[in-house]
């Protein structure tokens, strides 16, 4: 029988390796190793969209400050619903971030369009491509676009959709020092002072006006929308209880509306009310074969169109990528159309690009200011930006 003798004592089970100080270290190492190629790799990926146009690496200061303004504006942002409005950028299965085709698109700007864009990937904020025609869709005679003559000032517009809901956001876009072009959703809970506010500001203001997109109705663009399934008349009604809303208002732009702005007799239906109210029109383009910008020439709507969406990744960086991509197509065609949201990121990012900007020869207009023909432009008189 095996026993031990009561003298001797238990034998010492042994343990598992213990972890040791050593070994803790060791690990600790080899996570922040991992963690910082994690790092390093994420940002070679930012910064080779495109070479030439990746922002310089910004101090983290900055960073850090851009952070807490985003999370102070998160913590008091309202939680949106109804109108199709992610707080966050998905990227569909099978599809390669935008930002990363983007940066394709934009070395391709010059480059034949492709007869269907593939650009397509979400309602209203993501059709990505810098406003290229297809066959189908000839260059309107209205909108010559002259190249920029060197130390020319290029004149861009920036509107920012989708106002009215994310109150603290809505009003800092309201309050930046620039010809920022405010397009305000009818029924939001702020929109009405958004609307006082950039009225006071200097701030030209816009219409959203929520429109069918193709995945209606599980898609939602919100009250006050315009449906395929409507008549002239109850077009008309709609968008004159919208217009009402903002007597500010002296043009409109489309939220959403991949379906409705492909219908032609609905567009018909909505450029003969702009005609009456001398309002114009900016095709915010979210449906590749759109009618909206035909239609507005056809019922003689002053109009523009949206070259570039500037958020559709929520990414300060990326932002400004697209900012310096407008710019870019500006000073190619003569001017540009961007189009953003009222995301902490885009209030940051528009912080940052703005100082200067006059010095690199851009400068911010408002969107009647870029209307064709041109002979519309002084219908719309620039007012003056309230002083800061
Ligand atoms: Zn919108």
């Amino acid at each position: 029988m095996a026993s031990h003798p009561p003298s001797s004592p238990p034998p010492r089970r042994r343990r598992p390796p213990a972890s040791t100080p050593r070994r803790d270290r060791w690990i600790a190492a080899a996570l922040v190793a991992a963690l910082t190629a994690l790092v390093a790799l994420a940002w070679w990926r930012a910064g080779s969209l495109d070479p030439l146009e990746a922002p310089a690496i910004p101090p983290l200061a900055q960073e850090s400050r851009d952070d807490l303004a985003i999370q102070e504006a998160r913590a008091h942002s309202t939680p949106r619903s109804g109108i199709g409005y992610a707080t966050s950028t998905p990227t569909p299965k099978g599809q390669s971030a935008p930002a990363r085709r983007m940066g394709a698109d934009e070395r391709k700007a010059d480059a034949p369009p492709s007869p269907t864009p593939a650009a397509i990937l979400y309602e209203e904020h993501f059709a990505d491509e810098p406003n290229q025609r297809t066959a189908k869709e000839p260059e309107p005679k209205t909108s010559p676009a002259p190249r920029a003559a060197p130390g020319e000032v290029v004149p861009v517009a920036v509107i920012i959709d989708d106002l009215g809901y994310n109150e603290p956001v809505s009003k800092g876009i309201a309050k930046l020092h620039a010809d920022i072009t405010l397009a305000i959703l009818p029924g939001g809970g702020a929109s009405r002072e958004v609307a006082s506010l950039g009225k006071s500001q200097g701030k030209e203001i816009i219409l959203h006006q929520p429109m069918e997109p193709a995945q209606y109705p599980s898609m939602n663009p919100g009250p006050g929308a315009l449906l395929t399934g409507m008549d002239s008349d109850a077009i008309r009604r709609v968008l004159n209880a919208n217009l009402a809303q903002f007597p500010e208002a002296v043009g409109v732009n489309n939220h959403m509306g991949s379906k409705l702005t492909t219908n032609r007799p609905a567009m018909d239906s909505v450029m003969q009310v702009l005609a009456e109210k001398g309002l114009f029109f900016v095709d915010s383009r979210t449906a590749a074969h759109s009618a909206a910008f035909a239609a507005a020439a056809n019922k003689g709507v002053p109009r523009a169109q949206r070259d570039i969406f500037l958020d559709n990744v929520h990414d300060v960086n990326a932002i400004l990528n697209q900012l310096r991509l407008l710019e870019r197509v500006a000073r190619d065609r003569g001017s540009a159309v961007g189009i953003g949201h009222p995301y902490p990121e885009t209030l940051a990012a528009l912080d940052r690009w703005l100082p200067g900007l006059e010095g690199r020869g851009i400068r911010v207009v408002r969107a009647s200011r870029l209307l064709a023909p041109d002979s519309a432009r002084a219908k719309y008189p620039a007012q003056r930006l309230a002083k800061r």
